[in-house]
């Protein structure tokens, strides 16, 4: 427990943005004044700690922010973070303004971040916050959702065209190394081929043997759904034109994906994370990461949920394909 009168501790937003850091950013400042702690919003990741763009946070700071994506403290990439003198400095900016804990809102890198903080002397509490679902220790994490669902709805949209004209369209999702996004898009849009970076594709094996008996079938369309971390898409593309003759496009969903109004399971569990966040702070616990473990909230300490491995979803990625015939 915070021994001071009143415990004072900050909230920032790192790395890529993702539907639902404004949900966990409510539920943080909310949780603390709750609690009758002083919390500070700082803006731009973790060059708002170096810098000290420090705002004291209130009630209504964050009222009407729950349904808009991005994030109202801003968050951006800090190289000067991950050098010792970054860290000198932040942690000089923390004992300036008092600040007992803060609260990490990002993905993995933003926990190596927060890692090093905490090692230095200021306590840090992660929430897992990133549309790619691909931080291991957590089954889920916020802007997760919304993307899925985002990309659900454009794939739908390019699938009404797709089919008008006869044509293969190649569309890809984000994820960065991760196929969670896509696999989950592509099920829900009865793609004909998911691809994800966690399996290797064969063309003739799992593309153009698909597509010829697909036609065998009597339909005329084609949609392949993948990961960005798949990569060489037009190889692809020109590879089927090649050798079907079909007329193919490629389409980069890119960031439309990271913005929009969060769903329901994204501002649900971005504040009942940011809740518990405040919650291990208070209790005078650091260097933890709040998680999603079996559908419940749970935390672990941050160099252990670093080191951790995602198993991918192969059977799901297996029922992907069983069914797209
Ligand atoms: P994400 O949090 O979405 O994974 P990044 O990987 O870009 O995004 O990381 C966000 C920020 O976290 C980086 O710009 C940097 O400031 C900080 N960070 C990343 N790795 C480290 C590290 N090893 N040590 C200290 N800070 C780090």
């Amino acid at each position: 427990m915070f021994t001071k009168k009143k415990p004072t501790i900050a909230v920032l937003t790192s790395g890529g943005d993702a539907p639902g850091m404004n949900a966990a950013i409510r539920a943080v400042v909310r949780s603390a004044i709750a609690r009758e702690m002083k919390i500070f919003g700082v803006y731009h990741g973790y060059n708002g700690l170096i810098d000290g763009k420090f705002e004291e946070m209130q009630l209504r700071s964050v009222s009407d922010i729950m349904q808009k994506g991005g994030t109202m403290l801003y968050t951006a990439r800090c190289p000067e973070f991950c050098t010792q003198e970054g860290i000198d400095k932040a942690v000089k900016m923390c004992y300036r303004y008092g600040i007992d804990g803060v609260v990490t809102i990002g993905g993995d890198g933003t926990f190596r971040g927060a890692g090093e903080l905490s090692a230095a002397g200021v306590p840090c509490v992660g929430i897992p916050c990133t549309i790619d679902n691909d931080i291991a220790c957590s089954e889920y994490t916020i802007g997760y959702d919304t993307a899925m669902n985002t990309a659900m709805r454009m794939v739908d949209n390019i699938r009404d065209t797709v089919q008008s004209h006869d044509r293969c369209n190649i569309v890809e999702v984000m994820g960065r190394h991760a196929g969670w996004l896509a696999l989950n898009t592509g099920i829900s849009c009865g793609a004909s081929v998911v691809l994800v970076p966690e399996i290797e594709y064969d063309f003739d094996r799992d593309i153009h043997s698909k597509i010829t008996s697909t036609f065998g079938t009597g339909k005329h369309h084609f949609i392949i759904v993948a990961a960005e971390g798949v990569g060489g898409l037009d190889e692809i593309a020109k590879q089927i034109i090649d050798k079907t003759g079909m007329e193919v496009r490629t389409t980069v969903l890119g960031h439309i994906q990271r913005g929009g109004s969060p769903t329901v399971q994204d501002r649900v569990y971005a504040t009942e994370m940011g809740y518990r966040a405040v919650e291990l702070l208070s209790e005078g616990k650091g260097n933890r990461v709040v998680a999603i473990k079996d559908g419940k909230m749970v935390d672990y300490d941050l160099n252990e949920a670093l080191a951790m491995k995602k198993p991918f979803d192969y059977e799901l990625f297996e029922i992907a394909h069983a069914v797209s015939i």
